[in-house]
């Protein structure tokens, strides 16, 4: 029971499956409420809540362990809040209202919040269980690659996106040969445009990485004990394998949701109030689908925990909707910022700067003077300004002349066209 929340007056108990970082912040939006139900979280992993990006700087050895935590099991205790970790719910009875656990234990809900995350894809290629084969998903993980990764011997890392380059530094720095494996033609294809990708891909190659881009895998080879040794592409390239890293991309963890016989496509479907084809039951961060959208990062999942929270406290909330999401990569000496199209359409205007002594480049996709798209290497201090522009929908031909300059001449003359559009009719007038 809340013991420090005497004002708690909601009655439902409410409880929340995964406590990774979108069953975490719920449970932060619930406290930070005046009214509550009685929450239980029940966590697959064994330690309590953690900022999972921060596995990447953890990995490349830049941070310590103990600074991923977000709140402590004693924390949760202190709240009120039952916080039941290693276990993982395998059914719901959504009759009686009850889940049980791989342990074996019952809990009864009044409302259901499915926080499941999701699961690291894994392309279909012979070799690929073998011993030495990673992904990088969780604190084992990072642990794992952290111990297998050994100086002066060989990684590849299977895939060119934002993970498979934060992985792929990480080995990196702990001293390993790492080659990365892109498929598609250029690095974080679904952020970047060829320009901005080729300049990410000089920069590591520079520092090191192998990086090949248009990259088969044909099949991961073994040595005589069995373990990972190898990596086969289509065009013959063998590349030297110690240790593989499978980073391709995420599967939503549904199951929960299709045992339960709740709709589910890729993800289970929800609704713009978070609530699956159960009114009793949620769903919310990577395991949810929203009008087919599924999702990767963190930005639209902050906003489904408000509306979540709105809801679940019997508050009037408005309903979630998609907006763009901005893009950063987490990799020491590398500044980039990314939202919106790649590719320019026939109808966009494209802007672009490029300073190769100092390694910049923007290039801005606007539509009727609208900013639809940003692509920032190297000076990325107006990214937040550019997405603020998107998001607010607002026109920027007032100040399109200033706009590659960056945020602070492009604002200062958006700001005096405001001042001056009053007075433009007496102006006319005299
Ligand atoms: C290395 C790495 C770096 C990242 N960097 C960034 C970044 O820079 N920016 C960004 O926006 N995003 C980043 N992300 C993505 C971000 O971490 C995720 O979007 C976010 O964690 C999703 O939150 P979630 O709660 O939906 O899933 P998770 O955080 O994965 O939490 C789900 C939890 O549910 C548990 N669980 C699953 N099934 C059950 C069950 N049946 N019973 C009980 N528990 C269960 C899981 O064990 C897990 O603990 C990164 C991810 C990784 C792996």
């Amino acid at each position: 029971m809340p013991q420090r929340h005497p004002e708690t007056t909601a009655t439902d108990r409410l409880v929340i499956v995964g406590n990774g970082m979108a069953g975490h912040r719920l449970v932060e939006a619930l406290l930070a409420r005046p009214e509550r139900p009685a929450i239980t979280v029940i966590g697959a992993e064994t330690a309590p809540a953690y900022n999972r990006i921060l596995l990447s700087p953890l990995l490349a050895g830049e941070m310590e362990r103990s600074a991923l935590t977000l709140r402590s099991a004693e924390w949760y205790a202190e709240q009120g809040i039952e916080l039941v970790l290693g276990e993982r719910v395998e059914s719901i009875d959504r009759t009686a209202r009850r889940l049980t656990t791989d342990a074996g234990r019952e809990l009864g809900y009044d409302r259901l919040v499915l926080a499941t995350g999701s699961t690291p894809a894994r392309p279909p290629v012979p070799g690929l269980e073998l011993p030495g084969v990673h992904v990088f998903r969780d604190l084992h993980d990072a642990d794992a690659l952290a111990r297998a990764a050994q100086a002066g011997r060989n990684a590849v890392v299977i895939g060119g996106g934002l993970l498979g380059l934060e992985a792929a530094e990480g080995l990196r720095k702990r001293g390993m040969q790492v080659s990365l494996l892109q498929r598609e033609d250029r690095l974080m294809n679904r952020q970047l445009d060829l320009t901005a990708a080729r300049l990410l891909e000089s920069e590591l190659r520079g520092r090191g990485l192998d990086i090949h881009t248009e990259a088969q895998l044909e099949r991961l080879e073994a040595d005589t004990e069995g373990q990972v040794c190898a990596a086969l592409l289509a065009d013959g390239t063998r590349l030297a394998a110690d240790c593989v890293v499978v980073a391709i991309g995420i599967v939503p963890n549904a199951e929960l949701g299709r045992v339960a016989e709740l709709e589910v496509n890729r993800g289970i479907v929800v609704d713009e109030w978070l609530t699956t084809s159960d009114p009793t039951i949620h769903a919310l961060g990577e395991c949810c689908e929203h009008r087919g959208n599924l999702y990767g990062l963190v930005e639209p999942i902050w906003r489904q925990v408000e509306v979540l929270a709105e809801r679940l406290c019997g508050q009037q909330a408005q309903g979630y909707q998609e907006l763009p999401t901005a893009t950063k990569l987490k990799v020491s000496g590398i500044s980039l910022y990314a939202f919106g199209p790649t590719e320019a359409e026939p109808e966009h205007e494209v802007l672009s700067y490029r300073d190769p002594q100092q390694g910049d480049y923007r290039r801005l996709l606007l539509r009727d003077g609208r900013l639809e798209g940003a692509v920032l290497y190297g000076d990325t201090a107006s990214g937040p300004w550019y997405f603020e522009q998107t998001l607010a929908g607002r026109d920027l031909t007032a100040c399109r002349a200033a706009l590659l300059l960056g945020a602070a001449d492009a604002q200062a003359l958006l700001d005096d066209s405001l001042n001056e559009s009053p007075q433009r009719p007496a102006k006319e007038a005299a």
